[in-house]
Formats: structure tokens, C-alpha cells, sequence
């Protein structure tokens, strides 16, 4: 999606919380590696998302446009279609683990926190970068792979070793958490059975009020997924 997208603005404390959700959702502790592969596998049996699934494709296939694009997500079709090669990659390169964890952002922002983006009709001039769908992603993608807290923590060199990602990722990551310092902390002060009401009450969509009924539920479903 390009700059001519944008959809119902988030910030960057949202997204941390976001982070959090999927890692206790897929019982990944926060200072594990993501295990982006299998949580694809996993996110097709999580009702949260909606009869989500994935679909490994030919590298030639010509729904892809052209070389440069390795993977996408159809918000139609739930599905996020990957190239044959980038799926293989994802198992020893982390640029393609990055990949993949922003196609399933997209796919998290748009199935459960209802963020679907909508075409401008103008030159796309004037969105702001909480609107646009492609920093959303971006964004949550490095708060999954590497959780805030511990990202405070490292240095650039330990958060590439710990997490499997880029030197340019995990670079980039420590300067946006020096410059945002957020005090993740105080942000973490809530309990996670707090989590579902948080998503209520930052103005997610009524699907998560249905799929999130009460604390107990979403306990519950943490408690179900297990590897
Ligand atoms: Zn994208």
C-alpha cells in the first residue's frame, strides 16, 4: 500500500500494547526470539483472527508485482500471501522474518483493531504517519520482534543477537526507543487480564469487544495457545 492509504490513526504506545497482546496470545515471552513461521501456522487456529490464513507461492506467479515485493497481505481474502523463496528465507535471514511480522501487523491492525485503510482521493498529501497503514505496520513489526522493555535494555549488538534481526533493524529500533522514551513501565502497570478492556477502551472495533468479551476469556485463550 502506498501513501495514498490511510486509516484510523494508532500511536506508539498502542502499538507497544499491541505487541504485548500478540506475544501473550501466542505464549512468547518477551525476551524470546518471535517465531514469526510458526505463529503463522498457529494464527490460522486462533479465532481471533478470523479465519486468517497464509498461502506459500511460486516466486514467478504474477500476483506479485514484480521482484521487489516478497509478500502481501488480501485484507478480501484474510490471507497473507508469501513468495516461495522469502517463506525458505524466513528460517535463516531475518530481514525476512522482518517482512513476514509486517505482513501479519497489517493483518492484526486490520482483523482485530478494525483498522482498514481506505484510499485518498487526493494525492495522499497531508496523512499523517499514525494514519498511514505502512508505519502502523512497520512500527508494530519492530515492537513484536523486539518488546520495548527489553529493548531499553540492550545495546544494538544484543537486541540483533537475542531477537534474530537485522544489524539495521535493531538499529534502528534502539534510536526510535531513545527517542520516543516511553516509559514502559508505567504502561505496563496494568495486568494483562486489563488487556481486553484497554483494546475496548482505546476505541477498538466491536469485533474485539465480541471476540474479547471479558478478562477471563481473553486468560483463557492465553492459557489455550501453547507450542
Ligand atoms: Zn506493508
Amino acid at each position: 500500500m502506498s501513501q495514498l492509504c490511510f486509516c484510523a490513526p494508532t500511536n506508539k504506545k498502542q502499538l507497544i500494547k499491541y505487541a504485548d497482546v500478540i506475544r501473550k496470545v501466542f505464549n512468547i515471552k518477551e525476551t524470546e526470539e518471535f517465531p514469526i513461521l510458526k505463529v503463522l501456522d498457529l494464527a490460522m487456529d486462533e479465532p481471533m483472527f478470523n479465519d486468517f490464513s497464509y498461502q506459500v507461492v511460486e516466486d514467478d506467479d504474477n500476483m506479485f508485482d514484480g521482484e521487489t515485493q516478497l509478500a502481501f497481505y488480501s485484507y478480501l481474502e484474510n490471507t497473507i500471501f508469501i513468495k516461495s523463496s522469502q517463506y525458505d528465507s524466513a528460517k535463516v535471514d531475518p530481514r525476512s522474518r522482518f517482512t513476514l511480522t509486517h505482513e501479519f501487523s497489517h493483518m492484526f491492525l486490520m482483523q482485530v483493531t478494525n483498522r482498514k485503510p481506505k484510499l485518498k482521493d487526493d494525492d495522499g498529501k497531508g496523512i499523517q504517519s499514525f494514519s498511514d497503514p505502512e508505519w502502523q505496520a512497520n512500527r508494530l513489526a519492530g515492537y513484536i520482534l523486539i518488546p520495548e522493555r527489553i529493548c531499553q535494555k540492550l545495546n544494538e549488538k544484543e537486541i540483533e543477537t537475542q531477537f534474530f534481526v537485522s544489524p539495521e533493524c535493531a538499529t534502528y529500533r534502539k534510536i526510535n526507543s531513545i527517542k520516543d522514551k516511553i516509559d514502559v513501565n508505567a504502561l505496563f502497570e496494568v495486568k494483562s487480564v486489563d488487556i481486553a478492556k484497554f483494546m475496548i477502551d482505546s476505541g477498538s472495533s466491536n469485533m474485539v469487544i465480541e471476540t474479547i468479551a471479558d478478562s477471563e476469556e481473553i486468560d483463557a485463550r492465553i492459557n489455550a495457545v501453547r507450542f
